[in-house]
């Protein structure tokens, strides 16, 4: 029996063939031939960190979207919760497109992910292992608007986890609010806060229009979103002023329109909240210029 072959879950396995190729602590294996030890304590406690990053098709070539930020997250994500991370992000770039080259991969999601050595004790880990897997995954950027639902799950409290880190365990939350509100017939979820302030999606920040202007929850209780940051880059060279503040669900459904930001996601509309719908025509909306604009920034697209 080959390692790896003792399956735990089914093998409807959407993310790799017995020819991907990943990276693993500085050697590029057979995605299908490699396996982790189960007592590590990432699988156990959710003790570990990753990043989502995208590579896209341009006119000059495969191109991973701010690269640089996102492995500088992987890294700050560790040293907030203390994880020893003693890899060198300019080699992780380098070796991401390395393994997008091997892959044969141009539009692509990228998925590295620090994760803990064989530990069952709750102490701070030695030994660190680093892997980067990636998938052929194309350019969405598309008209579909998102139906929310307010989470019944708010957001975890900056006082029980360092919140502005990408840590493994606190993607329970995510997924715990991301099926009450597919169970609930809507496309997506929207949480807030523990005193009831707007947040984020599950994965995506949040952004909605008023009066020409954009607002979005300040920084403390949200990932700080590589997205959300490009997209405050994008408006200031547009001219659109963006306010960072708490915001109430009133707020919201006040608002014209919005959006969520995300690596994965994009820039996507969103139609409604909790069934009150935004006004404002998708096409004449921040969102809809922010879009294109974003668009043309991935794809490297000059006028
Ligand atoms: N919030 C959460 C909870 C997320 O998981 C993500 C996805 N990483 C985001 C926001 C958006 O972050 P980014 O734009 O860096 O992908």
């Amino acid at each position: 029996m080959k390692p790896g072959n003792f399956t735990l879950a089914p093998t409807n396995n959407l993310y790799y063939t017995d020819n991907h190729i990943i990276y693993l602590n500085g050697s590029f294996l057979n995605a299908s031939e490699v396996h982790t030890d189960l007592y590590g304590q990432t699988l156990h406690y959710g003790y570990g960190v990753f990043e989502g990053i995208r590579a896209y098709d341009t006119s000059t070539g495969t191109r991973i979207f701010k690269a640089e930020e996102h492995y500088v997250r992987l890294k700050r994500s560790c040293q907030l919760i203390g994880i020893p991370f003693e890899f060198d992000t300019t080699e992780l770039i380098q070796k991401t497109y390395e393994l997008l080259e091997t892959n044969n991969f141009k539009d692509a999601y990228i998925r590295p992910l620090v994760f803990c050595s064989p530990n069952m004790t709750l102490n701070t880990p030695n030994d660190v292992s680093i892997m980067i897997a990636a998938w052929e995954w194309g350019a969405y950027l598309g008209e579909k608007q998102l139906n929310l639902m307010y989470s019944s799950f708010c957001r975890p409290h900056p006082k029980s986890t360092k919140i502005e880190a990408k840590v493994c365990g606190h993607y329970v939350n995510s997924i715990l609010a991301t099926s009450e509100a597919k169970r609930n017939g809507y496309d997506e979820a929207l949480l807030l806060d523990s005193d009831g302030f707007l947040a984020e999606g599950p994965g995506a920040n949040l952004f909605f229009e008023k009066s020409g202007k954009l607002y979005t929850p300040q920084l403390g209780n949200i990932l700080p979103g590589i997205t959300r940051a490009t997209v405050m880059e994008l408006c200031q060279e547009q001219g659109i002023e963006v306010v960072e503040g708490l915001y109430l669900p009133e707020d919201l459904e006040n608002a014209e329109s919005a959006f969520f930001s995300g690596t994965a996601a994009e820039i996507i509309g969103i139609a409604s909240v909790n069934k009150t719908v935004l006004p404002l025509h998708w096409e004449n909306s921040l969102g809809k210029q922010l879009q294109t604009a974003y668009k043309d920034l991935v794809l490297e697209r000059k006028y």
